[in-house]
């Protein structure tokens, strides 16, 4: 029997021991880790012939954080506190040998340790704020001890990732050399003990301090770990360091608990398993280093303008010349905040722009990998494209639309190769927005969906796969979740309620307001086209077409539901009081008052429903796949986790309670799911389910 290999290992170079950390793939904190490094360190204690010990976590690495397969688990001895103190307690020096990522308890490990040298290639931050928690075995205690409170405030709170060369100007790395390890072999052989704990917080600057405590709290956005990580390193200069370590403890493992620290490490889960799709197991991508986007509008350019930013080559395709120029100058235009922020370079936009070649000469396609069409929203524009590109692309190359609503398998069907088409649903503003909506049509091949798998992770998108259907994953959810929100505004919630109990939810808008800023117009011409389908048994509110048969398409007409002035600002409009109380009028409603946290349930409840209508239906994957759509889609607050958390975490039941009242409002199409109705009734979750008959 093949006994697993020690994840630490002693060696010795004279009179200097080298603990070794290896455990696959980038030696997390795990309890083998754990129980390996407070174990040497009593072997080393007890060994009079080590004079100093390097802590290596091999070639490319040093310890990434913490195990992420344990962070749903309560908190198992050894706790990473012990393995600090062991460390820091050891009458020897000890020299930290950083290559690679280095981040949460990875860094607490090694400022427990007397010196860091890293590599060029080494990272380092304090990066538990991510997961709705702070650091918990020390970080924030040490890492003023090095840099001063005002600038741990922002490390610790931005969860800033440092390469070496910042890391080493703050002091975090005592040193930077190529070969970290020969470095600190040298380096041990005359170093002394220094432990961090036996330091003063620097004396600081109040005002700065002060300055860096707000402005964190500022960014906070209601993330309670924020508020935590800013007392307990401003404490760090109060009382003993023991009474700073046990401040910091109190709060993570209360943090830990937390439904907004749950609500993330889901998110962090969701982010892993997105990428898993079943049926492109082993499928290789196919070259996507030059690119073409068609139709250089809103999507188009801001399209072209992420590909750019991620080193690829742009073909930018529009329908002449002058479309062309003006389509390369909108591109142009999206520079123009990042520059004047300083987050862009005037020579790296220059770089950039020189990879782009607007044209309106179809035949320079036949040289691309990857075609992404962005046209107008019409279907006969949609097949002349792709019946053209089917003659002039090369074979192999993989034709994308960014179509929002029409059916993929259709276009894909007017090309001879309905294998290479995929759907590629970018949302607005194309070079901000997190999400990408892959596609999957019926026919798309296994390496064409990894290619845009591939795509994505390429250009920083958060991928989430979806099955053709109208709306996909994401629109077609947004569509209930609208249609619920007029119907509580036509039984009696003001459209400003509805949007201040979305608000106060978490999300940046409600919904009204976000409706007035896309403009109105775009959803009323999809209910028109739809009118001759849909089932006269739902229930159609009239208000928003009434709002655009009245000029009012939102905020650039000047009113929509809201009213604004030339500078944008929005104000209430007594005429959308007067239009709904007319409607109401008409339908004889009698108005009744809704409180904020009917309004929030009700809507949340509706989108976990038709998300579970997805599921069943396969195109979802998983409900954690429509948490990533919405969170990086569509502004549902992270800290909710997104709606299919969300309902777990209310409870099925009581999700079921409230879709049947949303049914008695809505009529058809907003029948419970049946698969809701199962899980909540054999005490299920979405999190769990799995479709075990694909
Ligand atoms: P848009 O009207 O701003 O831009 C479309 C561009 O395509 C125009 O510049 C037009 O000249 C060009 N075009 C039209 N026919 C062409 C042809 N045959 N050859 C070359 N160029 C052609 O539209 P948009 O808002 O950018 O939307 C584009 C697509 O993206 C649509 O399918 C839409 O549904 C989808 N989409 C839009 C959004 C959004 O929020 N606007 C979000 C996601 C997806």
């Amino acid at each position: 029997m093949n006994a697993a290999p020690a994840p630490v290992t002693l060696r010795r170079h004279g009179s200097v021991a080298v603990v070794e950390i290896a455990y696959a793939p980038v030696n997390p904190l795990s309890k083998g880790v754990r129980t390996g490094l407070v174990e040497a360190m009593a072997t080393l204690k007890a060994d009079p012939t080590v004079t100093a010990v390097v802590l290596s976590g091999g070639p490319g690495r040093f310890i990434a954080g913490a195990d992420i397969r344990e962070m749903n688990a309560p908190p198992d001895e050894p706790f990473l506190p012990d393995v600090v103190a062991a460390i820091e307690g050891l009458d020897k020096p000890v020299i930290a040998a950083i290559d690679g990522a280095t981040l949460g308890g990875g860094l607490e490990v090694a400022l427990g340790c007397d010196a860091r040298i890293g590599s060029p290639k080494a990272l380092l931050g304090l990066t538990e704020t991510r997961l709705g928690i702070i650091p918990g075995a020390g970080g924030t205690q040490r890492l003023p001890r090095i840099v001063g409170i005002a600038a741990a405030i922002p490390l610790v709170c931005e969860a800033r990732i440092l390469k070496a060369k910042e890391a080493h100007a703050l002091g975090l790395l005592d040193a930077v050399a190529d070969d970290p390890l020969a470095a600190a072999l040298d380096f041990a052989a005359t170093a002394q003990k220094r432990p961090l704990s036996a330091l003063p917080v620097p004396e600081g600057d109040a005002a700065a301090e002060q300055a860096a405590a707000d402005a964190a709290l500022k960014g906070a956005k209601g993330q309670p770990a924020i508020g935590e990580a800013v007392r307990v390193i401003r404490a760090a200069r109060e009382g003993t360091f023991a009474d700073g370590l046990a401040r910091e403890r109190a709060a993570f493992l209360a943090l830990r608990e937390s439904s907004e620290a749950k609500a993330l490490r889901h998110l962090f889960f969701a982010e892993r398993e997105a990428g898993k799709v079943p049926g492109i197991e082993g499928a290789a991508a196919r070259p996507f280093a030059s690119v073409a986007v068609i139709g250089a509008g809103t999507m188009g350019a801001g399209i072209a303008s992420a590909l750019l930013d991620a080193g690829l080559n742009v073909t930018l395709v529009e329908r002449d010349e002058d479309a062309a120029q003006a389509g390369a100058t909108r591109v142009r235009g999206l520079y123009d905040r990042p520059l004047k922020s300083g987050r862009v370079s005037a020579a790296q936009v220059d770089e950039r722009l020189a990879r782009l070649v607007p044209t309106a000469d179809w035949d320079s396609l036949s040289a691309v990998d990857l075609v992404i069409e962005a046209a107008f929203e019409d279907m006969d524009v949609k097949a002349d494209i792709f019946r053209r590109l089917d003659t002039v692309v090369r074979p192999g190359a993989v034709l994308a639309s960014n179509t929002s609503y029409l059916d993929l398998d259709a276009i894909a069907d007017l090309t001879s190769r309905p294998e290479d088409v995929v759907g590629l649903h970018f949302f607005a503003p194309a070079n901000l927005m997190k999400l990408l909506e892959v596609v999957r049509g019926a026919k798309t091949a296994p390496d064409v969906l990894a290619t845009a798998l591939g795509l994505a992770k390429k250009i920083g998108k958060q991928p989430v796969v979806a099955g053709n259907c109208d709306g996909f994953i994401g629109n077609r959810i947004y569509a209930v979740y609208r249609r619920h929100a007029e119907y509580l505004v036509e039984d009696g919630a003001a459209p400003e309620e509805v949007d201040a109990a979305l608000e106060s939810y978490g999300f940046a808008m409600g919904i009204f307001a976000v409706s007035d800023m896309s403009g109105l117009d775009i959803a009323f011409a999809m209910r028109k086209r739809r009118a001759a389908t849909r089932d006269p048994n739902e229930r159609y509110v009239t208000i928003p077409d009434l709002l655009c048969e009245a000029g009012r398409l939102g905020r650039k007409t000047g009113s929509g539901w809201y009213a604004y002035d030339t500078a944008g600002k929005k104000s209430l409009d007594p005429r959308t009081a007067d239009l709904i109380a007319a409607v109401r009028t008409e339908r004889g409603i009698a108005p009744r008052a809704f409180t904020p946290g009917e309004i929030q349930r009700r809507l949340v409840c509706v989108m976990a429903n038709e998300g579970a209508k997805e599921l069943e239906e396969g195109i979802a994957l998983r409900a954690s796949d429509i948490d990533l759509a919405f969170v990086n889609g569509y502004g549902f607050p992270r800290l909710k986790g997104g709606p299919m958390f969300a309902a777990d975490q209310m409870g099925l039941p009581a999700v079921l309670a409230e879709v049947e009242a949303a049914h008695a409002a809505g009529g058809a199409g907003s029948a419970p799911s049946q698969l809701l109705i199962d899980l909540a009734r054999s005490g299920g979750s979405f999190a769990a389910w799995r479709k075990t008959n694909a």
